[in-house]
């Protein structure tokens, strides 16, 4: 890796975190990253999370 100044290190991809219309309860929600697309409380309730749950099947 290639230390330059004394920057710190930007993340491989810059999103700001912004507010998005939950598709579960529609309700604004802050968005952390770009694939959110539904609210923290939707993603508790909902059985499905992104990618894994259900389609990957993992036990945790
Ligand atoms: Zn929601």
């Amino acid at each position: 890796m290639a230390r330059s100044c004394n920057a710190k290190p930007k993340p491989e991809r810059e999103f700001e975190p912004k507010h998005r219309k939950c598709l579960m309860c529609r309700k604004a929600f802050a968005s952390t990253h770009p694939g959110e697309r539904i609210c923290r409380k939707c993603k508790g309730l909902s059985i499905w999370r992104e990618g894994d749950g259900i389609l990957g099947g993992r036990a945790a």
